[in-house]
């Protein structure tokens, strides 16, 4: 009697407020060359700092510090001055996913906060390989995850979950998670946290190409991140921790060719940058209190390969929080991120138009009295739409008609469904009968009490 009682109320929780799938009609207007697949690359504590050719690094006494030569990071589109709000490792992590400056591991748990919730959506699988910032919100977001459970560089743990793991991927995270002694072996210094991180973008890459050949009709994001730059920058010093990124420089290229070849996007960015006291420091930080303003510290790289984009240097200044909304444009996904403050940086070579309902409508667009395309649906995608052009959207559906003139400056977003008052009368009814089925539920319990 008692289960009954309890799942009553979650019952007429399912029926009142569930949200059944979502039919998503996605029109491509022009042969726009769209990425199959997304590599979000986060590098721990790399600051752009130290290889932007436009930037000089500068030590907390006023001395210039070395910086990496580098070959291979700066493919693509190029965001000049995109610095973190809280360069702190879970924090930053954080925003990145979420798209909102104040966010923090917490705000990840919640639904539809992360361009995981999205990305899942529209059908994509998402996979992670993470030496760091894999905290329990971030590991539940994934569908499979190959994670180190510990931040010792000495006796590293390697763990995996995984929900529901594309064939074949389970089987290849386990041997990769086996892989880790081969890396390190007779390893120590600098040349072992390089060993480490190189180990991580080997497991991603092979990741990324089993999904391109075993299981070609299936998107994916692919979150991975090292550790180890940040490590060195904090326990080795400014010269080991510059050796690092010019590894990782090396490394990084198979992977950025499997991105290339197949048309992945491949998205390269980093949690916070790094400070020294002085030149030949022996230990770096960015989050305590004389290094967390410092533009070495908030300075983060961030580089973007995708078919669709345009290559060049983006100037302005932007923030962590602009990652997300910018992932999803380049993705031709809908920036439905619940927390975001974020905005989308335009690098992509077109515009879309995403429409979004609760009840079907009939859905034309129109380019003067021309009607380039129609459909019939709640959620729908134009992509490939020449930029700086102007259209007009009409719809009709069973809530009247609807007509907006648009000026395609970048992606737009257009909500039919008429502003809802934040509790609407079938959730009220909801959590009404679920009051009298929880007191009369405690009446019972405190009679047997009795
Ligand atoms: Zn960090």
């Amino acid at each position: 009697m008692n289960h009954i009682r309890k799942t009553i109320p979650l019952l007429i929780i399912l029926c009142l407020i569930s949200n059944t799938a979502i039919a998503v009609s996605e029109v491509t207007i022009n042969d726009a060359k769209k990425p199959h697949g997304a590599i979000l690359f986060i590098v721990d504590g790399f600051g752009s700092s130290y290889y932007y050719p436009e930037f000089t690094p500068i030590a907390l006494d006023g001395t210039e510090l070395i910086k990496a030569r580098t070959q291979n990071i700066s493919f693509g589109s190029r965001i000049l001055d995109i610095r973190t709000p809280h360069p702190v490792t879970g924090i930053a992590h954080s925003i990145i996913v979420t798209g909102f400056s104040q966010a923090n591991e917490e705000t990840v748990g919640f639904p539809d906060a992360t361009i995981f919730d999205i990305t899942k959506r529209f059908g994509y699988v998402n996979l992670a390989v993470m030496e760091t910032g894999d905290f329990v919100n971030m590991r539940n977001e994934q569908d499979a995850i190959l994670f180190a459970e510990n931040n010792s560089i000495e006796n590293p743990v390697i763990s995996m979950e995984a929900k529901a793991a594309p064939s074949g991927i389970y089987e290849l995270m386990y041997d990769w998670k086996m892989k880790i002694p081969e890396y390190l072996v007779n390893r120590s210094g600098e040349m072992r946290y390089s060993a480490f991180n190189k180990w991580g973008i080997d497991a991603a890459n092979a990741i990324a190409t089993s999904m391109i050949r075993n299981n070609p009709s299936q998107k994916f994001l692919l979150i991975m991140n090292v550790g180890e730059v940040d490590s060195g920058g904090h326990n080795l010093g400014d010269d080991d921790y510059v050796r690092l990124i010019e590894d990782f420089d090396r490394d990084i290229y198979p992977l950025y060719q499997t991105a290339k070849e197949n048309d992945i996007a491949l998205f390269l960015t980093a949690d916070h940058g790094m400070s020294f006291a002085e030149k030949d420091a022996r230990r770096g930080g960015h989050s305590s209190e004389k290094y967390s303003t410092r533009l070495e510290s908030l300075r983060i790289p961030f580089v973007i390969y995708s078919p669709n984009i345009e290559s060049g240097i983006v100037k302005g200044e932007y923030g962590q929080e602009d990652i997300a909304p910018t992932l999803l444009s380049v993705l031709d996904l809908p920036n439905d991120l619940q927390y975001t403050d974020g905005s989308t940086i335009n690098i992509k070579k077109y515009a879309s138009i995403f429409v979004k309902s609760k009840s079907e409508y009939k859905i034309s667009l129109w380019t003067g009295d021309q009607k380039v395309s129609e459909r019939q649906d709640s959620e729908l995608v134009f992509t490939g739409l020449p930029l700086k052009t102007n259209y007009t959207l009409k719809a009709d559906g069973e809530k009247g008609s609807f007509e907006e003139d648009l000026f395609l400056d970048s992606d737009k977003h257009l909500d039919l469904n008429r502003p809802e008052p934040v509790l609407n009368i079938r959730m009220i009814i909801a959590i009404i009968l679920i009051s009298i089925v929880n007191i009369a539920g405690l009446m019972i319990i405190r009679r047997i009490k009795k």
